[in-house]
């Protein structure tokens, strides 16, 4: 039994799947296996460790981005890289080196690992210290470069649809923690999730204190009604997505209004359309929220027009990649 257990197809690496063989036989070379820069050095996933004493493990003190790789470009990174050092200025944390070494380390990394289409996970720890809270003694950030894949959804759920559930977890006030900083505490936004799949849902809807929309857990949210189009200001407590930005300029294009506005439950309950916007969850139809259809229950044609001219645009929008 256990020599039949050897032989089933199991991923590895990036998903590819080795059928039959066993894989203790088969390790792959060097030249194929992920690569991982940590603090200017590329090295082997099995390789790629830091400390137990970082504080970006202690406690959650540092910084991300997640950033999308198209047809070998790789999507905003200047807007990424922008977002990634004021998060770093907030928290009063030096990334310890600029902002062309991290775009060139961004760009190494993605070319080591032959990488068209993916994503990358930018991580800046604190760094190194003692067990005390005082990131001052932490001497210097660690920066990790992760070039990988990523599928946040079904498929299916792109032609067919989100369910939401609002979650009882409410995005924190920006008087505690500002929702612009992309620290490595997420457990907010985790929270929240395990509420949504719990609940059986993919995602859920997060209010600010007051009960406004702020967004979901990991993606902006947009809705459509009578034509036109409304998200919620930042104000209301959600992140300034990059994607969400880049859907304001599609549907500027396509030559729909786009409004910021105030939104409750009810205006989600109420719209024709909805849709959600993130890195990693790309321009996804809402079809449900809390049980209610949204409009008539199915993508709509506003949001279908965004996806088309999103994937248009990350076909030539980006910074290209030089594979070696
Ligand atoms: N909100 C939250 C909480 C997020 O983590 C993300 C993903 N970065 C987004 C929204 C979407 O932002 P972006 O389009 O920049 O990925």
């Amino acid at each position: 039994m256990v020599e039949a257990a050897c032989f089933t197809p199991r991923p590895v690496h990036d998903g590819r799947l080795i059928s039959g063989i066993p894989l203790k036989r088969l390790p792959l070379p060097r030249s194929l296996r992920m690569k991982i820069h940590i603090d200017g050095q590329l090295l082997d996933k099995e390789d790629a460790k830091i400390s137990v004493f970082d504080h970006g493990l202690l406690y959650g003190d540092g910084v991300f981005e997640g950033i999308r790789i198209y047809h070998g470009r790789i999507f905003r990174l200047t807007a990424h890289l922008k977002r990634l050092y004021e998060s770093a200025r907030s928290i009063c944390m030096e990334i310890p080196i600029s902002v062309e070494e991290m775009e060139k380390a961004t760009l190494d990394t993605v070319a080591a690992n032959n990488l068209q289409d993916g994503y990358i996970r930018l991580v800046i720890t604190r760094g190194v210290g003692s067990l005390g809270l005082n990131p001052f003694q932490c001497p210097r950030p660690s920066v990790i470069i992760i070039a990988s894949t990523i599928s946040l959804y079904p498929a299916e759920r792109y032609e067919k649809g989100l369910n939401l559930i609002t979650c009882a977890t409410r995005r924190p006030t920006p008087a505690a923690l500002s929702p612009q900083v992309k620290s490595l505490n997420y457990l907010n936004n985790v929270m929240a999730k395990i509420e949504a799949i719990q609940a059986g849902c993919e995602e859920g809807i997060m209010l600010n204190e007051q009960g406004y929309v702020a967004e979901c857990t990991g993606d902006n949210v947009f809705v459509a009604k009578n034509g036109k189009v409304y998200t919620p200001p930042i104000s209301a407590g959600g992140l300034d997505g990059i994607t969400r930005q880049a859907v304001i300029e599609i549907l500027g294009q396509l030559g729909f209004s786009c409004e910021e506005k105030m939104m409750t439950r009810h205006d989600l309950f109420t719209a024709d359309e909805c849709f959600l916007t993130g890195t990693a969850a790309e321009v996804i139809p809402a079809v449900q929220l809390d049980r209610r259809l949204i409009g008539d229950g199915k993508p709509g044609p506003i949001t279908a027009q965004v996806v088309a001219a999103f994937r248009e645009l990350v076909k030539h929008d980006g910074t290209p990649v030089t594979y070696v």
